[in-house]
């Protein structure tokens, strides 16, 4: 136990004595002060964070989900099984919102195996589907982490360099019935640069601890349900880039799409490429993206082009990708006091009622604490500025 590292549990951290930040005032409610407990809550989102980092945009993400016996447990409600495919659900249409170049797969480990429930792909429609049969299926046996992680890294690996490659297991079982050594296949994952991440519902166990580590990932243990959703909201933001990962000017193609009209004799409807190898679904279609370089045919981007290997997005999903690299800068905040003669939100035309005010730095237009969140993380840019920049 002596290599472990020097990290505190949570029983030994410090006391957080919430009940003394709680202060009765004058008329003996404790609402003002729950109030600004969630409203410091609320800020932290904002302020964390903003530093110019490199980050990895591309990122590939094989999700395990544990499915053994230990989810029909029901300390999350109606179950464990049940609850974590549905906060899945939030993650997987999060998760796109914020990369749109970007793609995820799911495995479902139980009975010591582990299966692919959805292969790697750029389209949230597909997983969510996937997700919401998966309600349905039995908990049995034990899971089999290292069953789950080499049928990851069979994919991963494949993965380009300048991509990020992770993987993120939800982990409610104790235990794990491995064929080999898994320390040996950690030590693998660390030389592919895959990082892996792990989310515990039960409790702490060494073996992920080291998992982790050594893949640079981060570990968490619930404590409850919006716990649970607030660690899996934290694998939807970019992470850094390694310092080892490649950098590479990518070359992207920018497919139209098109459709063939019904009144042209001629034409005659195709196969894309994307059902090569999933069953279900129309196969043949008549309009569809065309990849610029080879003319394959696909049904949706973002795609790379099995034939020739271009990456296909649409110019809206680059756009969206942006923000991370340059967001916006936090705005000042102040007391509202220094603002007797402005005393109207420039955003939502409301009266400034909080204590604090957020000014934009650049055109000192000032915005409520609702509007100052909602800047920063929905709209990504200053309204003011824009305006401005628009009407000169
Ligand atoms: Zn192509
Ligand atoms: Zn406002
Ligand atoms: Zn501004």
């Amino acid at each position: 136990m002596d290599e472990e590292p020097e990290r505190a549990k949570r029983w030994e951290g410090g006391y957080e004595r919430t009940w003394e930040v709680l202060k009765e005032d004058e008329s003996g409610s404790l609402k003002a002060t729950v109030e600004e407990i969630l409203y410091e809550s609320k800020r932290k989102r904002v302020t964390q964070s903003h530093a110019q980092v490199r980050l990895g945009m591309m990122r590939h993400i094989y999700v395990v989900i544990d499915c053994s016996r230990s989810m029909e447990d029901q300390d999350l409600k109606p179950n464990r099984l049940t609850s974590t495919l549905k906060l899945m659900e939030g993650f997987i249409d999060e998760y796109f919102d914020q990369n749109p170049i970007s793609q995820v797969g799911i495995i479902t480990t139980k009975n010591k195996r582990a299966e692919k429930l959805t292969e790697l792909a750029g389209n949230p429609k597909k997983h969510i589907a996937a997700l919401k049969k998966a309600v349905d299926s039995s908990c049995v046996g034990e899971p089999s982490l290292y069953n789950s992680l080499s049928l990851a890294i069979q994919t991963l690996k494949h993965m380009p360099g300048h991509t990020s490659r992770e993987i993120l297991i939800i982990l409610s079982s104790l235990t794990t019935c491995d064929p080999a050594n898994i320390y040996e296949l950690i030590k693998t994952l660390k030389s592919l640069k895959v990082r892996v991440s792990v989310i515990g519902l039960s409790a702490e166990v060494r073996v992920c601890t080291v998992l982790t580590r050594d893949t640079g990932g981060s570990y968490h243990v619930i404590l409850d349900e919006s716990h649970f959703k607030e660690l899996l909201m934290l694998h939807v933001k970019p992470p850094p880039a390694s310092f080892s990962s490649e950098s590479s000017l990518i070359r992207m193609g920018f497919p139209q799409h098109t459709v063939a009209s019904l009144s042209d004799q001629d034409v005659k409807p195709s196969f894309s490429m994307s059902h090569l190898d999933s069953s279900g679904g129309p196969a043949l279609t008549l309009g569809g993206y065309f990849c610029p370089q080879c003319q394959a045919k696909y049904t949706e981007l973002p795609v790379e082009c099995k034939v020739c290997g271009l990456t296909l997005v649409s110019a809206p999903h680059l756009a969206r990708s942006f923000h991370h690299l340059f967001p916006l800068q936090a705005f000042i905040e102040s007391p509202a006091e220094n603002y007797q003669q402005n005393r109207f939100c420039q955003a939502c035309q409301g009266q400034l009622k909080d204590k604090n005010v957020f000014a934009c730095p650049l055109c000192r237009s000032v915005f409520c604490g609702e509007c100052d969140l909602f800047i920063h993380e929905s709209l990504h840019c200053c309204p003011c500025c824009i305006h401005n920049r628009t009407a000169t």
